[in-house]
């Protein structure tokens, strides 16, 4: 790690996370970008309180519920996730058959290798999107992103996008697929179209969808399409900026600022 963070430092796990980030753009598995849209997850997620909410926990289970009785599922990589959570990506592709697929939004030859790279030292047996696979094209899609690979996304009914772009997540919705997606801004626009948002921090969510995938494996058809047909993804949207709302009242409050002052 680069720099030391002391132990009681009240932002230590938000630091580390971001160190985490840092090295795996040293390492070119992250684009600058991907910076830039970490710091706009850190803001959202001191909003929410970093912690995973219950109205997150209700998307987790709706959206695990969801892959499990997906056909084809399939989970879409891109920088930031790979440096934040590989071990947690393949553990949740192995429980539940979905593959990974590469799908970089600022593609780089180098970039890809170092994200194959970083799953395969975290135990990816099959990576999908790589640029030695045969790759079909989403003509919704303008970007380069357009390229999905024909065994992952491509023939996929189901699709984890975690931190994606408003644009493609359209796009995956427009060709039929069902979208879930983990994303800390309720207000973006893959927030709001896709079917199922977590929001949460991939950190924290990754790790949960992994324990859920393992405990509702296990579980009838009804018993899990009973927990999707519970569940709204607008209300779920609503209720979290609620959350937010009530947060910076409360953080707005006298009693609050009287405490944390030095005074
Ligand atoms: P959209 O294109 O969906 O409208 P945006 O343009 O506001 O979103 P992008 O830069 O396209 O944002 O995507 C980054 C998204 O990922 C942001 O909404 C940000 O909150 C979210 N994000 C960043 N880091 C994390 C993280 N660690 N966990 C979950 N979400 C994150
Ligand atoms: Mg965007």
């Amino acid at each position: 790690m680069g720099i030391e963070i002391p132990p009681d430092h009240p932002r230590r796990v938000s630091l580390e996370i971001r160190e985490k980030i840092i090295e795996g753009h040293q390492a070119s598995i992250v684009a600058t970008a991907g910076l830039l849209a970490h710091g706009r997850g850190e803001a959202f997620d001191y909003f929410i309180g970093e912690a995973t909410t219950e109205l997150a926990e209700r998307a987790t289970r709706a959206a695990v519920a969801s892959m499990l009785l997906a056909r084809s599922p399939v989970i879409s990589v891109n920088g930031n996730v790979c440096s934040l959570v590989p071990e947690d990506l393949v553990r949740l592709s192995k429980l539940t058959n979905a593959p990974l697929e590469i799908n970089l939004f600022y593609y780089r030859k180098e970039r890809e290798d170092a994200i194959l790279k970083a799953l395969q030292e975290a135990g990816a047996e099959r990576v999908l999107g790589t640029h030695d696979r045969p790759s079909e094209t989403i003509p919704e899609l303008s970007s380069n992103r357009r390229k999905v690979d024909p065994d992952g996304i491509g023939k996929a009914d189901w699709v984890l996008v975690p931190l994606e772009d408003g644009d493609r997540t359209e796009a995956l919705r427009k060709v039929g697929k069902f979208v879930v997606t983990i994303d800390l801004n309720p207000m973006s626009r893959t927030a709001v179209y896709s079917n199922i948002t977590i929001v949460d921090n991939v950190v924290r969510c990754m790790p949960l969808m992994v324990k859920y995938a393992k405990e509702m494996r296990s579980w009838t058809r009804e018993r899990l399409e009973a927990l999707i047909k519970e569940f709204n993804n607008s209300d779920n949207l609503r209720e979290s900026i609620q959350l937010i709302i009530e947060n910076l009242k409360q953080r707005a409050g006298n009693e609050y600022i009287a405490k944390e002052a030095f005074n």
